[in-house]
C-alpha cells in the first residue's frame, strides 16, 4: 500500500465547494484507458483562505499538478508563475508544481471545441460574447486570436470595455438585444457565432436565456453555450428554432481537462473516452 503511494503519481482538482465537480471521473478514465495505472486524479476541497498553504502542501506532498477552479482560479495567480495566456485571461485553471508554472486551459478548450463542432474557419466571423468574466475572457482571446470580429453584451458595459482593452482588442460593446442582433444579421459573410459566457440557463435555473424572450434573433446563427447542464439550455433551443446550430459547453469542458492532462503527463489523451465518463457524470447528476 505504502509502495503504492510512493509510486502513485498524483493530480487533481481545488476549488470550495468541489463535490460535484466531474473531472475526477473524466481524468481517471482517461488514465485507466491508457494503461496509466500509477495515475490518480483526486477532488480536494479546499476554502479560500488556506489556498496558500493548500498549493504548498499539495507541492510538497508529490503531487504533479492540479486543475483550478471556483473560487481560486484568480487568486492562484499570486502563488505561481502565469504564463502569457494566464495572464492575458486574468486566470489559472492548470498548474504544474514541477515548474510551478500556471495556465488557463479553457482558451484551448474552448477553441478546440469548436472546431470539432467544424466551426474553425474564424478570420473575419463574427462573435457576439455574451458576459464579461473569466470565460468570456477565455473565448475572447482565443477568438481574437484568430482573427473574429467580437462584440461584447454585458449586464456591466463598463466590465465589458475593461475585458477587451486588457485584453487588447477594440472595444466594442452592444448597448441593447437590438443592435447585437442587427450587427449579427447585417453583412453577415460566414455564419455567425453566438457565445454565452454566463450562468444564466444553468440547472437549477434551467427556464432562464440571456437572450430576452421580447427581443429579435436573428436565424442561421450557430450558438455556443458554455452551459452543459442542462445540455440544451433555451438559448440553444432559440438558435435550433431560428434554424441555427447549437453547442453545449460539455466538450469545452473536456478539452480543457485534456489539455491538462497532455500537460502533466506528456501523453495525447483519448478525448471520446473522457467525454463519454464526463456525460456520464453529468447524466448521473440529473
Ligand atoms: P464569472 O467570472 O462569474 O462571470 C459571469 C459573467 O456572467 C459576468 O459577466 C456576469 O455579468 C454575467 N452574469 C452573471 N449572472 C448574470 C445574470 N443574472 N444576468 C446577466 N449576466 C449575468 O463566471 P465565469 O467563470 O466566466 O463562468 C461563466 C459561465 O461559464 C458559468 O456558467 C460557467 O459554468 C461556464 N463555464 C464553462 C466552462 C466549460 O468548460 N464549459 C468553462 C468556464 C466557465 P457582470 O459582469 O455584469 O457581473
Amino acid at each position: 500500500m505504502t509502495q503504492k503511494y510512493d509510486t502513485q503519481k498524483r493530480v487533481g482538482v481545488i476549488g470550495y465547494p468541489i463535490d460535484h465537480s466531474i473531472s475526477p471521473a473524466m481524468h481517471n478514465a482517461a488514465f485507466k484507458a491508457l494503461g496509466m495505472d500509477d495515475w490518480l486524479y483526486d477532488k480536494i476541497a479546499l476554502p479560500p483562505d488556506i489556498l496558500r498553504l493548500g498549493l504548498r502542501e499539495l507541492r510538497d506532498h508529490g503531487y504533479v499538478g492540479v486543475n483550478v477552479t471556483i473560487p481560486h482560479k484568480e487568486a492562484a495567480m499570486r502563488y505561481v508563475e502565469p504564463d502569457a495566456i494566464a495572464r492575458a485571461v486574468g486566470a489559472v485553471n492548470t498548474i504544474d508544481f514541477r515548474t510551478n508554472t500556471g495556465t488557463n486551459t479553457d482558451v484551448q478548450g474552448f477553441m478546440d471545441d469548436l472546431a470539432a463542432h467544424g466551426v474553425d474557419d474564424l478570420t473575419e466571423r463574427k462573435a457576439l460574447i455574451i458576459g464579461a468574466g473569466g470565460a468570456a475572457r477565455a473565448a475572447v482571446y482565443g477568438l481574437a486570436q484568430a482573427g473574429a470580429r467580437i462584440v461584447v453584451m454585458n449586464r456591466d458595459p463598463n466590465k465589458a470595455t475593461k475585458m477587451l482593452t486588457d485584453l487588447g482588442v477594440m472595444p466594442a460593446i452592444a448597448p441593447d438585444w437590438d443592435y447585437a442582433a442587427q450587427w449579427l444579421f447585417a453583412m453577415r459573410g460566414k455564419t455567425p457565432l453566438i457565445v454565452n459566457c454566463t450562468p444564466v440557463g444553468m440547472y437549477p435555473r434551467g427556464g432562464e436565456n440571456p437572450w430576452p424572450d421580447e427581443a429579435w434573433f436573428p436565424h442561421d446563427m450557430i450558438v455556443y453555450d458554455m452551459i452543459y447542464r442542462p445540455a440544451k439550455t433555451r438559448l440553444m433551443w432559440k438558435a435550433e428554432e431560428t434554424h441555427g446550430k447549437a453547442y453545449n459547453g460539455l466538450g469545452m469542458l473536456v478539452r480543457q481537462g485534456a489539455a491538462a492532462f497532455k500537460i502533466w503527463t506528456g501523453v495525447e489523451p483519448p478525448i471520446d473516452v473522457m467525454l463519454a465518463a464526463a456525460q456520464a457524470a453529468v447524466n448521473e447528476m440529473n
